[in-house]
């Protein structure tokens, strides 16, 4: 018998956060679980605990097992019967993944998050100590959006941003969305015979980006643009991410014996946890456009500082997260502002000891400290 060599960034994950779609778990039409299939994802969770690999768990599905049970109409559902199906739903869906993975001898731990929980830094902090225990504990945390309170400002809309983000919170090296797909493809393969499976991804660049295609209109959750993003958001942090088919039984080993998937990978190690989570603010306020010279001093390890800053956009404070721009409009880097939009105007473009003069204090020398600061 030949065996196959077990795929290292698997086998070797130390702590592994596995986002598992709606429609692999729950039946559409009766709004039922699909049993079999989490017990097989149950048996590949304590698996990879056996191997040494800690395992958090974000999940979907409590809109889809609640509005069943709710007897919602078919079609799409207003914000708040939503939230009314998910508050029901997430019971059951607790419910079946404690029972499950207790077979096991594995304790779960329910927590819902909200997009603030992880940009705030305060509850990002919380957030992520109480899954630190968690995992300490032996626990694996059962992770979904708070959808009861997150209203459309504050909602992730999707988990594959929810469960990057938690994998950034809590510097995971590897990240799997199991999904209806088996990875990103050269163009959609519904339409395209020529498409091809991109394997290894080492950075989105614009024709990554590209294949994703458009979100088709009024679509906020799912979709490769939204995977993208996850990635974007991993990668950043230093964690792996691949887009899987989770379609079948065990889902996990099979992506072990070298199944077929796009895997992501970050030029580094998981970012230190600050760094990790300026790198996935995930709504910066506001942006600077800094000239050709600043970009130069920032892919070299310099602090930005005020004379390289061209353009200020938005509306932020002193201390808020906001995006770099090249001249061409890219994202280059994010980092914290030491001054508000309104200061940021005022000593862009001027030297650093002009500052007290310009605004009647002596602030910082860089408008962005290279501490405060992560390259994209
Ligand atoms: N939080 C939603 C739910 O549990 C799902 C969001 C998503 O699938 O991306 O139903």
């Amino acid at each position: 018998m030949t065996k196959v060599k077990a795929d290292a960034r698997i086998d070797g994950a130390r702590r592994l956060v596995v986002k598992i779609g709606s429609a692999l778990l729950v039946d559409e039409a009766t709004g039922t679980l699909h049993r079999r299939w989490l017990e097989s994802l149950a048996e590949d969770v304590a698996a990879a605990r056996r191997r040494g690999t800690e395992v958090i768990l974000v999940s979907s599905g409590a809109i889809a097992v609640g509005r069943r049970h709710l007897s919602l109409p078919a079609g799409k559902l207003k914000l708040e019967e939503k939230q009314a199906a998910a508050a029901t739903g997430q019971i059951r869906l607790a419910h079946a993944y404690q029972e499950t993975l207790a077979h096991h001898g594995i304790s779960v731990a329910q927590v819902l998050l909200t997009l603030d929980d992880t940009e705030e830094r305060r509850r990002h902090l919380n957030a992520r100590g109480t899954l630190a225990t968690l995992l300490r504990l032996g626990v694996v945390p059962v992770i979904n959006e708070n959808d009861t309170v997150a209203t459309a400002e504050i909602r992730f809309g999707d988990n594959d941003r929810l469960a990057a983000r938690v994998a950034a919170m809590i510097s995971a090296d590897t990240l799997v969305l199991l999904s209806d797909i088996d990875g990103l493809y050269t163009a959609d393969p519904r339409r395209d015979p020529a498409a091809t499976l991109v394997r290894e991804v080492r950075s989105l660049t614009p024709e990554i980006e590209a294949m994703a295609g458009a979100a088709p209109p009024g679509y906020s959750s799912g979709g490769m643009v939204t995977k993208l993003a996850a990635a974007r958001v991993a990668m950043a942090a230093g964690c792996r991410m691949a887009i899987a088919d989770g379609r079948h039984l065990h889902p996990l080993e099979s992506l072990r014996d070298g199944g077929l998937c796009t895997w992501f990978l970050p030029a580094g190690e998981p970012l230190t946890l600050r760094k990790a989570w300026i790198a996935g603010s995930l709504g910066p306020e506001g942006s600077l456009g800094v000239d050709d010279g600043a970009v130069a001093a920032l892919k070299a390890g310099k602090s930005l500082l005020p004379a390289g800053v061209v353009t200020v956009a938005g509306n932020f404070d002193r201390g808020d997260a906001v995006r770099v721009l090249d001249g061409k409009g890219r994202e280059v880097a994010r980092g914290l502002s030491a001054y508000s939009a309104a200061d940021a105007a005022a000593i862009k473009g001027h030297k650093s000891r002009e500052i007290e003069a310009l605004l009647g204090y002596r602030g910082r020398d860089e408008m962005i400290h290279r501490d405060d600061l992560v390259l994209l």
